[in-house]
């Protein structure tokens, strides 16, 4: 096929992997309203999801298991108007903000999740993605088992409201279920008295504690506690499951934890998904992706009067490539903030582009000038081809294109909605041929040895780029399995 009908085809999918899912929770134990809180704190995690959204709250000091919950499509501030928050009234909760990588984008689909069962009400909120859900989901349901939503988060849900009717507490069911569950994630989940976190063994998500004078915060990134006001008060590591009580404050079981030389963060959270004012595990993502510019720098330098990033997330190693090399950093694009993901996107025949709709080239800054142009990632390819031309249209005399990932060569089961590898630029085709079908005059890609240097030695994750995963995948595809 032509290489142009194949991106115009493509114009309208997501050029960027879709980020996975926001979680965030909150325990006042003065007994004060929590839903303000998880508001903003969920509004600092948005860029982790924007097709749904929820929060659900419960009053510690009223009946057991009553539990107030709104969710719905939409952001934030489309969701959650000020009398709609008024009415979420209660001292513990949890919210969360959806891009779906398993189960299709509905209403029905959207978190928190609440269960009812004999033992109480739990809301629950996850981020990641199960890798067995499928075997666990059809376990359940041939036990009677009768699921409302069509995703592998309320396969957990479920297996922990088992667990607790042979366990003497919600902990201890969580930590059963986690030795039932595989794959990625990070869990908050409310039971009428405690508040509790889990991260899967492997550390793939992130997931974090905060307090603020007498509440407890748990937030999938540290810029929500930022946001809220609340203190860093540590992450929660790989494997622990963390309760938040009154009574006991923080109590940790580490049962699940395995040696730290086993983790893998997912290290896509460093280089593209997370805020750079977040640091994940000790290591700050815009300290990272620093380094990535540095190390593009060193390993593919190119004579040039400028280095942009492609906004948001090529800014800061697009500084970084800038004050290894010396050539100056500048600002190349403008970018509409108000185009949501959802956006009506430009029909395939229409003279508008989604790309120039999000971005518009800086004439005075680009005209006659040698620019290189950093991006996090290039998945299709569809994007790179547009903003190129966008610059050479702008009057860019050379346009030199570097990445701060290496090629997307698989994809990625863990929460990451990286396309089947038919779909990725990368797959089948070298360095030079991708650069020359995005029409730019040289294109440098970090290396995957670098990957461990930008996390500072942190055991990751990168079976997307190198096929090495550190959890056998399914044997088939299994995201929207479950709509089948
Ligand atoms: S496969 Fe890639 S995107 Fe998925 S968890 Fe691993 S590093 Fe992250």
């Amino acid at each position: 096929m032509d290489w142009q009908c194949e991106l115009d085809g493509l114009e309208d999918r997501p050029y960027k992997p879709g980020e996975e899912c926001g979680v965030f929770g909150a325990y006042d134990f003065d007994g004060g309203d929590v839903s303000p809180s998880i508001y903003y704190g969920l509004l600092a995690l948005q860029h982790r999801g924007q097709e749904s959204c929820g929060i659900a709250v419960s009053d510690t000091a009223g009946p057991k298991g009553k539990v107030l919950c709104t969710k719905d499509m939409g952001l934030l501030n489309e969701v959650f108007t000020p009398d709609i928050l008024e009415k979420l009234k209660g001292d513990i909760g949890v919210g969360h903000v959806r891009y779906s990588t398993a189960g299709s984008s509905t209403r029905e689909n959207a978190q928190p999740l609440v269960l009812n069962y004999v033992k109480g009400t739990l809301g629950l909120a996850h981020n990641g993605n199960l890798i067995n859900a499928p075997k666990l989901r059809r376990e359940l349901e041939y036990t009677g088992a009768i699921f409302q939503t069509t995703i592998d988060s309320e396969v957990i849900a479920y297996h922990i409201a088992r667990q607790r009717l042979n366990t003497g507490s919600v902990e201890e069911a969580v930590a059963k279920a986690m030795g039932k569950i595989k794959g990625a994630y990070s869990l908050i989940i409310m039971s009428p008295r405690k508040l509790i976190g889990a991260r899967d063994p492997l550390g793939f998500r992130p997931l974090c504690i905060g307090k603020r004078d007498n509440t407890y915060f748990l937030a999938s990134e540290t810029c929500a506690l930022d946001t809220i006001g609340a203190e860093f008060v540590r992450d929660v590591s790989p494997g622990e499951i963390v309760t938040i009580s009154p009574e006991k404050g923080i109590v940790s079981d580490t049962s699940m934890c395995i040696p730290a030389k086993e983790h893998a963060r997912c290290v896509f959270e460093y280089i593209y998904f997370a805020r750079p004012d977040t640091c994940i595990d000790g290591m700050s993502v815009y300290h990272s992706r620093i380094l990535a510019g540095k190390f593009l720098a060193m390993d593919s330098p190119v004579e040039a009067d400028l280095v942009v990033g492609v906004p948001e997330s090529g800014n800061c190693a697009a500084l970084g490539y800038s004050l290894e090399s010396g050539i100056p950093y500048g600002q190349a694009f403008v970018k509409n903030s108000y185009v949501g993901r959802t956006f009506i996107k430009p029909g395939q025949k229409s003279r508008e582009s989604s790309v120039r709709v999000k971005l518009n080239v800086l004439r005075e800054a680009v005209a006659g000038r040698r620019i290189i142009m950093i991006d996090d990632s290039i998945v299709r390819g569809t994007t790179s081809d547009r903003i190129v031309h966008m610059l050479r249209e702008a009057g860019a005399k050379e346009v030199h294109m570097r990445v701060s990932s290496p090629p997307f060569l698989w994809p990625c089961y863990f929460g990451t909605d990286v396309p089947a590898r038919e779909q990725l630029i990368a797959y089948h085709r070298s360095a030079e041929d991708i650069c020359q079908l995005i029409g730019a005059d040289s294109l440098g890609y970090l290396r995957v040895e670098r990957l461990d240097e930008i996390v500072e030695g942190r055991p990751i994750c990168r079976g997307c780029f190198t096929g090495k995963y550190p959890l056998a995948p399914p044997m088939e595809d299994i995201r929207g399995e479950f709509e089948s």
